[in-house]
């Protein structure tokens, strides 16, 4: 059977020692080789999801951590993040050599308060990646002591255990990120991190395709390629051109305005600094994300504010309404957030007035679409102006590289393998037939949890390893068991019985039964009195098996009749929950 010769999914024969590949013309490629793995890569998460970016790389005997992101939820379970099962590094714990961090957006440093828990080792990143990172770690209880970390800068190589890293400036949509160039031995992976290529970027720092191209000369083993805009064609857009569209949507304005941003891409947040100067507006930052985020950018020497352009919340209503330009967090709908709070008219500092002008310079995050959407219409209710993406494209261009900036990167490193990170299994597998397409050698797309295996004669799945995402809620787990029951909760609804019974297992008292987020008011009374009813009946005729029954008896029977009651009498499942009070 092929099955038992072949791993159909990767192209590779289960045999170990041998590998065939189609090349770009069609022929089958069979190599032999008799070499064990000298590095070996597992995605904790990044691979086949948008979010919670973390590769550890392993050679001899050595593991490197390559960022150490969040995803955030999509379903309203009270999650606040979801941080990688980071269980992997920590039964090796002993040879982790550090964490590196590509640049410092949320999905690449937000699971580090969680991993640092268990892991005392460096972190090596820009001055901003690390900022950003200290910021969320003391946020969650570390003191400075307890935190290591390394500021690097581009072009400066550094060594981590075993292994030379070299940080390579690449554009994003956020200031200082870097690709990561990391060499063990003879082999030399480039991790991209985010990247474009925007040709002139606000900062002046555009990726450095020279070093790239020299890095390709010198020939890379594998490259790790961010996948996000396979499905876009073209290129993604320069970020000065945002800041011009930007401009003249402020200076048409007669009200106040209010720009809705990710506040790390400082810049972005730097060129509306220099509209709101020339158009004599005053800044005022709402929502704790925009004023760390500027806190961090100054202190990086990233933005640099003069002191009375900026207007506390609480010193608004000193400030005229065409004077006054508000940066709000939260464009993703984010219900405790500043834009929901102004859209709901709850925002402690501010009331938009009809012909207030919102522009949302973002993009919806799938699975967002309808948070924000119920935002833009309370914002319309209000007579505020909402201009967004759809109303005018030109406020945003995406960080990420689409098609044709995906191929120069390919170009310009001309890897012997290649593979795909940070996309769902979709964006992966595209972005493999796309290398494929350019004539990369060899070209894998892997999940989570599956070990790379890299040698000089090329790369292969070994062991799977066990991954996982776990759920927090203000820095602590929250365990699948709580998650499962929220669920059925808030589907289901719930119903408590309380019984006060004597040694005997008599009732001393009718029992009590109340539900939540089950019936209405209508058919509550008669719907209860029925199931009480039932649990009465049930209990009396029940032969318990000892003259005294377990009250965990009492409860089993009990539950079962309420149960039994409540789907007869509505059709409906609820938890159930039964107290027993012994008098
Ligand atoms: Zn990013
Ligand atoms: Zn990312």
């Amino acid at each position: 059977m092929l099955k038992d010769l072949v791993d159909l999914k990767h192209g590779v024969l289960l045999d170990r020692a041998i590998r065939f590949r189609f090349n770009p013309k069609g022929h089958l490629i069979v190599t032999q080789s008799s070499e064990s793995p000298a590095i070996r890569l597992v995605a904790l998460g990044g691979l086949g999801e948008i979010g919670m970016n973390c590769l550890a790389i392993e050679a001899a005997g050595k593991l490197l951590v390559i960022d150490c992101g969040v995803s955030f939820p999509h379903t309203d379970l009270g999650v606040d993040v979801y941080h990688p099962d980071f269980s992997y590094l920590e039964r090796r714990r002993d040879r982790v050599v550090g964490i590196v961090l590509t640049h410092g957006h949320e999905d690449h440093i937000g699971g580090l308060p969680y991993l640092l828990r268990v892991l005392d080792v460096p972190v090596h990143g820009s001055c901003h990646a690390l900022g950003l990172a200290s910021e969320r770690l003391l946020e969650r209880g570390f003191s400075p002591r307890q935190i290591r970390l390394m500021p690097f800068s581009v072009g400066q190589r550094f060594e981590a255990g075993p292994f030379s890293i070299e940080p390579v400036r690449v554009s994003h949509s956020i200031p200082e990120a870097c690709a990561l160039v990391i060499r063990h031995q003879r082999f030399t992976i480039v991790h991209t991190g985010d990247f474009k290529f925007d040709p002139d970027p606000p900062d002046g720092h555009a990726t450095d395709e020279e070093r790239l191209r020299q890095i390709g000369d010198e020939g890379v083993s594998l490259l790790l390629s961010d996948s996000t805009n396979i499905d876009a064609e073209g290129m993604s857009g320069s970020e000065r051109s945002v800041g011009r569209a930007l401009s003249d949507v402020i200076s048409a304005c007669e009200t106040r305005v209010v720009v809705g941003l990710f506040s790390s891409n400082v810049h972005r947040l730097r060129m509306v600094g220099e509209i709101a100067q020339a158009c004599g507006r005053k800044i005022t930052l709402l929502g704790r994300s925009a004023q760390t985020q500027v806190r961090v950018a100054t202190r990086c020497g990233l933005l640099n504010w003069p002191s009375d352009l900026l207007i506390p919340p609480d010193l608004l209503g000193s400030v005229g309404q065409r004077q006054s330009l508000i940066i709000a967090s939260g464009t993703q709908g984010e219900p405790m957030a500043a834009l929901s709070r102004l859209s709901f008219q709850t925002h402690p500092a501010l009331t938009l007035a009809p012909k207030d002008v919102l522009v949302l310079s973002s993009r919806v995050i799938p699975g967002n679409d309808p948070a924000v959407s119920r935002m833009i219409s309370n914002f319309i209710r209000q007579g505020v102006s909402v201009v967004h993406r759809v109303t005018n494209p030109s406020i945003h261009v995406s960080g990420h590289a689409h098609r044709d900036e995906q191929r120069r990167m390919i170009e310009l490193l001309r890897p012997s393998v290649f593979v795909p990170v940070h996309g769902t299994l979709h964006h992966l597998h595209r972005h493999a037939e796309f290398a494929r397409s350019l004539g990369v050698p060899t070209v894998m797309a892997a999940e989570n949890g599956e070990v790379l295996e890299l040698s000089s004669g090329g790369i292969r799945v070994g062991d799977v390893v066990e991954v996982g995402k776990i759920a927090t809620y203000n820095g602590d787990e929250l365990l699948p068991s709580v998650l499962k029951q929220r669920e059925y909760l808030g589907r289901h609804g719930v119903a408590v019985l309380t019984l006060a019974i004597d040694a005997r297992g008599r009732m001393i008292f009718p029992p009590w039964l109340s539900t939540r987020g089950v019936l209405d008011d209508m058919e509550e009374r008669d719907v209860l009195n029925g199931a009480v009813e039932n649990v009465v009946k049930a209990l009396s005729s029940w032969s318990f098996s000892e003259q005294n029954p377990s009250d965990q008896e009492v409860m089993e029977v009990a539950e079962r009749a309420v149960q039994r009651s409540l789907d007869g009498l509505s059709s409906r499942r609820p938890m159930t929950i039964v107290h027993v009070v012994r008098a």
